[in-house]
């Protein structure tokens, strides 16, 4: 689903170069839960925003679901983006509208009629188990709740690929718990490829089929988690 080859990407040039990624090359399976675990400044932000291109590499290639993403114009990659979604560890909703609003956001985006907008974000509340809270704002919700409304808006466009970013690391344990379920059972239910960014080995543990570990900027080792965290 997501193919990776010698992708670099340096910020800055000359003496203040930082070399956050170097040389990394991944290979993730359509359908599975993928990890990428790491220290805070490994490169695991970077590496995930070059998957849907929020951050353009410097060189090599990224291609996502047949797509070189690195050959697309910004026109055609603001398509390919509803096919590779994201959340965030700071949820990332808009204050000013309901969590039906914020579900409908990417469906008003890409054209979709309203009366269907509101139709499919209904189910997809539904899904993350929300729907008593879509006339409810984001203030009024927990973490947990902010999350799970992120995630329905994650899914709006049908996306091949669910990109999260340290997506519970500001919540507590039992949260995080509900929300790797969650994601678990999305991964299940509607066969998206999950990609999770961690520094937490527990999240790798729980949900990760394969997990590579990510070391200033380098992919350090990469494989089955029993295969590489085992004894
Ligand atoms: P992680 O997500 O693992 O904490 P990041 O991908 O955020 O790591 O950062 C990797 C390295 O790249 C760090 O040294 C960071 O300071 C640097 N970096 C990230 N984004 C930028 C940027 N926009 N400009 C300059 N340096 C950056
Ligand atoms: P994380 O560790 O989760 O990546 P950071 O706080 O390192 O979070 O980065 C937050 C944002 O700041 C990111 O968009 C990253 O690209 C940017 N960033 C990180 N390091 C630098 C840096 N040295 N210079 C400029 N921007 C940076």
């Amino acid at each position: 689903m997501i193919q990776i080859q010698h992708l670099y990407k340096t910020f800055g040039t000359g003496e203040n170069a930082v070399h956050a990624l170097e040389d990394i090359s991944l290979d993730i399976q359509k359908g599975e839960i993928f990890g990428i675990i790491g220290l805070s400044g490994a490169g695991k932000s970077t590496l995930v925003r070059c998957m849907n291109l929020l951050e353009r590499p410097t060189s090599g290639t990224v291609i996502v679901d047949g797509k070189d993403m690195t050959a697309l114009s910004e026109k055609e990659l603001r398509l390919a983006r509803r096919n590779v979604t994201m959340i965030f560890q700071s949820f990332n909703l808009l204050m000013q509208r309901t969590v039906l609003k914020n579900v409908c956001f990417p469906m008003e985006l890409s054209g979709t009629p309203a009366a269907q907008a509101r139709k499919r974000a209904l189910e997809l509340l539904d899904l993350v188990g929300l729907r008593e809270k879509a006339d409810a704002y984001p203030s009024q919700l927990s973490g947990g709740q902010k999350q799970r409304v992120a995630i329905a808006r994650a899914l709006a466009t049908d996306p091949k690929v669910l990109l999260c970013d340290e997506a519970t690391s500001a919540l507590d344990p039992t949260t995080t718990a509900s929300i790797l379920a969650l994601l678990k059972d999305l991964n299940e239910k509607l066969g998206v490829t999950v990609v999770v960014i961690t520094h937490q080995m527990s999240v790798i543990e729980e949900i990760c089929s394969r997990v590579a570990i990510l070391d200033g900027g380098v992919v350090a080792e990469q494989g089955k988690v029993e295969d590489i965290f085992s004894n």
